[in-house]
């Protein structure tokens, strides 16, 4: 019988279809004598768009944070894309493989200021993956084209606005082509007449099947474009569940405490 690689990589991409990208398992995470993650448990599928809401402190931005091995767990399993995150940040390896796979966008742009917006896109391929400068830059036009932006490639980061900063840094994630986005309130750092570009161009990934990890306050983008809203309190996952269910009829009462002050 004859084989072709096609048959081979299909039968490949089936068999991680059904293996979630992040399966968290009774995480704990302390800082010091604080117990910020309280056996978390998420599970988070590919193609699948997950918002998380909660209060500020409530540990949001420190579970994200675990999952691309920005912080360091005391307790639980971590698995992310068939890779082991271990406790105590142990693994070095899986970690590596793992921040390559995995992008994130800050509320802080964290652009490099020092580097033009194409090079910006161009560093983390071309030195970690190893990419060809040419096809480096011409995938860093094709995405700062996609997010809009494609006439400010010879500028600075000082020189653009925070919404375009902010599309830079997205671009620059997806340069890597990463499995996984991970956003922890990226437009909150933003003037208003901004946040519509940076949601617009989430939107657009989002449609377009990325999985994608999202912290954020805008409540409204939040229904629109998630598969699943998880509220956390004090670093438990309290509720979760389809926006229209946690939004319109949040069964918890610290939910319902939470939204009634937002919404
Ligand atoms: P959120 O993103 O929901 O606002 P965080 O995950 O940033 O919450 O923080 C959760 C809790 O952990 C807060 O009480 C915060 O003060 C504390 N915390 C966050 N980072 C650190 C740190 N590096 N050292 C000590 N405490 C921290
Ligand atoms: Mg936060």
């Amino acid at each position: 019988m004859e084989m072709d690689m096609n048959d081979i990589n299909l039968d490949k991409s089936a068999q991680q279809a059904d293996e979630p990208i992040v399966r968290m398992h009774g995480l704990n995470k302390h800082f010091g004598s604080l117990h910020v993650l309280n056996n978390i448990d998420l599970e988070v599928s590919q193609g699948e768009v997950v918002v998380v809401i909660g209060a500020s402190g409530s540990g949001k931005s420190t579970m994200i944070r675990c999952i691309n091995g920005l912080e360091e767990f005391q307790s639980g399993e971590l698995r992310v894309d068939s890779h082991d995150l271990l406790p105590h940040g142990k693994a070095s390896r899986a970690l590596q493989t793992i921040r390559t796979e995995v992008g994130m966008v800050f509320q802080q742009f964290n652009l490099f200021p020092h580097l033009c917006v194409r090079d910006n896109v161009t560093l983390a391929p071309m030195k970690v993956r190893g990419v060809p400068q040419s096809d480096a830059i011409a995938t860093a036009e094709r995405l700062l084209d996609r997010v809009g932006i494609r006439d400010q490639a010879d500028k600075y980061p000082s020189q653009l606005s925070g919404g375009q900063q902010q599309r830079v840094a997205l671009a620059r994630a997806l340069a890597m082509e990463p499995r996984l986005m991970l956003f922890d309130e990226p437009t909150s750092a933003l003037d208003p007449e901004m946040i519509g570009e940076v949601l617009d161009a989430m939107r657009e990934l989002a449609r377009e099947g990325m999985t994608m990890i999202i912290v954020t306050h805008e409540m409204g983008f939040a229904r629109e474009v998630a598969d699943r809203v998880i509220y956390i309190h004090q670093g438990e996952i309290v509720e979760q569940g389809a926006p229209e269910e946690v939004f319109d009829n949040p069964r918890n009462e610290r939910t319902q405490n939470f939204l009634a002050r937002v919404l």
